[in-house]
């Protein structure tokens, strides 16, 4: 370190910093240029929480990462560096009475903006350096630059956050767009605030009659919830020390339920609070619109999103089919096909794209079936075919074009994030059974079940006809 004067040092430092936002390669760059120096710590103290952050370690809260002693020190530090300029081995000095040359061991900078500290640098040597005046302003310089680095990471991040925020949002409103069911609306909308507040747990409450019951995920073990949520009303509530907040769903009339975030450990912050709020408010007007549209469709024959008949039609259909292939003395058969690792495509793209990629494999069902075939969408990701007049021979040639149909396909997604289109394959999973004379209807297309649940045993995208 003997040949770098302060103006060399400055000069790398600074240009080091001004072209690198990770700060964790800058330290370490700092440490290697200056090779007495032994640590280098950088605290942001967070106003919203009032803690101080270790930088460096991705801004955890020191109380994570320190033990009792060092943490009362650190703060103690803190609150001494806003009413001096620095301190050298634990004594405060102020710039104007600074001028003996040093050999210090830790020297400690505030991070300082005008007249506000937002933080602190820590410096540990383990060789003893002559610092001068003019050494530690330069090093003063770099804390600014720090400072500043900080400032923009943590507006990028809120700006990120906003972004997820919005993106979030979306994604509540536009699973109505296909979906009814409480069943699978709620552990999605569950899915999609856990994801965006990471830091604390998610919980959704379905109201019941007057009583409020778990809905998502399984398990909610804290009395404490329970307790609160027996005074919640149409405004949402915060415990008293703020680690759990219940947001009511509620429409013009009534209290659907709630959504409950709580942690063991960070309490909620203003901005959390602001976004659960808004996030519970969509979702709400989610779960309404779904009730709604759940009545009109308790009439519909069809299937909203891919056109083929509804589970109810699909009972109905049967029922025909059956009374009309006992009294014909024809055969039918059923072919039940789910989609392979259709979670894995939720998963990766979204559930938007899972719908597409379920619309385009019904499209090829419709396309492929013959004129008197009856497609049902028999529940999420599957499908029950009616064969009338079929032989289970040639119900399994129709069961594999189809399958090789699927399997040539391509699902065409364009991605908002990212300019290029995706490519998606997919491939099904078929059953296939017969009327038997001794059955009763429900007995073909639970076969036709448990034939697939073979298919998928043996490795997915076949067709296995039941055998007795
Ligand atoms: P396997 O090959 O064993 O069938 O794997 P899988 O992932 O397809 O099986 P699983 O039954 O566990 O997953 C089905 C998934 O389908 C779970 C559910 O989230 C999703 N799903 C059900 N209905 C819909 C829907 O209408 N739209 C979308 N996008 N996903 C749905
Ligand atoms: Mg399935
Ligand atoms: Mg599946």
């Amino acid at each position: 370190m003997k040949n770098i004067n302060e103006l060399d040092m400055l000069m790398t430092f600074s240009n080091m910093i001004n072209s690198n936002s990770d700060m964790f390669f800058v330290v370490s760059e700092i440490k290697k240029y200056l090779r007495t120096l032994k640590e280098l710590n950088i605290f942001y103290y967070d106003f919203s929480s009032k803690k101080l952050k270790d930088v460096i370690n991705n801004f955890s809260p020191i109380e994570d990462m320190y033990d009792e002693t060092a943490i009362g020190v650190l703060y103690s530090n803190f609150l001494r560096l806003s009413n001096c300029d620095f301190i050298i081995d634990n004594k405060d000095y102020y710039k104007l009475s600074f001028n003996q040359e040093k050999s210090p061991k830790t020297l400690l900078l505030p991070l300082k903006m005008v007249d506000s500290i937002y933080g602190m640098i820590e410096f540990r040597f383990d060789e003893n350096k002559i610092f001068n005046y003019s050494f530690i302003n330069a090093f003063n310089i770099l804390a600014n630059q720090f400072l500043l680095l900080i400032q923009n990471k943590l507006l990028q991040e809120k700006l990120q956050l906003n972004y997820d925020f919005y993106d979030a949002l979306k994604n509540i409103a536009k699973i109505i767009e296909t979906q009814y069911e409480l069943n699978y609306i709620i552990p999605l909308i569950g899915e999609m605030i856990d994801k965006f507040i990471s830091n604390h747990l998610i919980y959704i409450f379905i109201k019941n009659d007057s009583e409020y019951k778990l809905f998502w995920p399984n398990a909610c073990r804290d009395k404490k919830v329970y307790d609160l949520i027996q005074q919640l009303n149409k405004d949402y509530l915060i415990s008293e020390d703020r680690k759990i907040g219940i947001f009511p769903l509620v429409t013009e009339k009534d209290i659907l339920g709630c959504i409950v975030a709580h942690s063991t450990i960070e309490k909620l912050t203003p901005d959390d609070i602001d976004y659960i709020n808004q996030l519970t408010k969509q979702s709400s007007v989610t779960i309404e619109r779904a009730n709604v549209y759940a009545e009109v469709l308790k009439h519909a024959t069809l299937d909203a999103l891919t056109g083929l008949n509804n589970r109810r039609q699909f009972e109905v259909r049967l029922k025909q089919e059956y009374a009309s292939a006992k009294r014909q003395k024809h055969s039918l058969c059923a072919m039940m096909i789910d989609i392979d690792f259709f979670k894995s495509i939720n998963d990766t793209y979204g559930h938007a794209i899972g719908d597409k990629v379920l619309k385009s494999v019904a499209k090829i069902i419709k396309e492929q079936l013959r004129e008197y075939d009856i497609p049902s969408r028999y529940g999420g990701e599957e499908f029950c075919i009616l064969l009338p007049q079929t032989k289970i021979e040639e119900a399994n040639i129709v069961a594999q074009r189809l399958r090789t149909a699927v399997e040539k396909s391509v699902v065409e997604v364009s991605n908002e994030k990212e300019s290029q289109n995706k490519k998606i394959n997919v491939t099904i999973s078929i059953g296939l059974s017969q009327l038997n004379k001794t059955d009763i209807a429900d007995d073909l297309y639970k076969r036709a079940d448990r034939a697939l649940y073979e298919a998928k045993e043996r490795g997915r995208n076949r067709v296995v006809v039941y055998d007795e």
